[in-house]
């Protein structure tokens, strides 16, 4: 399966083209028709599977509609946020989300511990619509005010089998607590443990199971 053949906004399609991929690796052919229909999925895919594009050219494609050209950071408010349980891991998602978005008005940033709060705080007072974060530093911009989650529409809980080895758990039952009700969930995780499943049935909806 191409690339060329989904539907997705030729923004995005550009995006991808220019980072040379051609063909759906298998959890993108799985991942991205389901997504696109709104679907909560669950994806057992390490890295390495090409997930950080499964989940982030759907979320792209449906955010397109929303976005906004205006400098004014209220027309900007975060309505995607993916967690990682790394720094290095929520900078990758980073990475390459950004790539995907470079074409598009969508603006992105990236939260994660052991740096300063000040220039995160200054980049999401502009208004962000995709963040990335880590689960602690994300807590401390909602008690600071800096992170907003009120119009969340997609969440992302990415290595979520190594954030709760990391003892992120109470952590993301309180994000996950400020988001709205109506929202798309998605998890994924190398490994699918009582604990995680107790943690999909809790916070997705109808969850597809999607494995490679
Ligand atoms: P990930 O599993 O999301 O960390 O992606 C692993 C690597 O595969 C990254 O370097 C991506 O840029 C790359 N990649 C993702 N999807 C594709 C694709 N369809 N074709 C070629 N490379 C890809």
């Amino acid at each position: 399966e191409r690339f060329a053949d989904l539907a997705l906004d030729d923004r995005i399609l550009r995006a991808v083209a220019d980072m040379g991929y051609e063909k759906l690796t298998p959890i993108q052919a799985k991942a991205i028709p389901l997504l696109l229909d709104g679907r909560d999925i669950m994806g057992a895919a390490q890295t390495g599977t090409g997930k950080t594009a499964a989940f982030s050219l759907p979320i792209l494609q449906q955010l397109l509609p929303l976005a906004s050209t205006s400098v004014s950071p209220a027309r900007h408010p975060v309505r995607a946020l993916m967690l990682a349980p790394t720094r290095e891991l929520a900078d990758q998602v980073y990475t390459n989300l950004k790539a995907y978005a470079k074409h598009t008005p969508l603006r992105c940033a990236c939260v994660f511990g052991g740096m300063d709060m000040n220039p995160q705080k200054d980049e999401l007072r502009k208004g962000v619509e995709l963040l990335v974060a880590t689960p602690g530093r994300l807590l401390d911009h909602i008690e600071a005010k800096t992170a907003n989650l009120s119009q969340v529409q997609f969440v992302v809980l990415d290595e979520a089998d190594r954030m709760l080895d990391i003892g992120f758990l109470p952590d993301l039952q309180r994000i996950l607590g400020y988001l709205p009700k109506q929202r798309t969930t998605l998890l994924f995780s190398a490994t699918f443990s009582p604990e995680i499943k107790r943690l999909a049935q809790s916070y997705l909806q109808n969850p597809l199971l999607v494995e490679v």
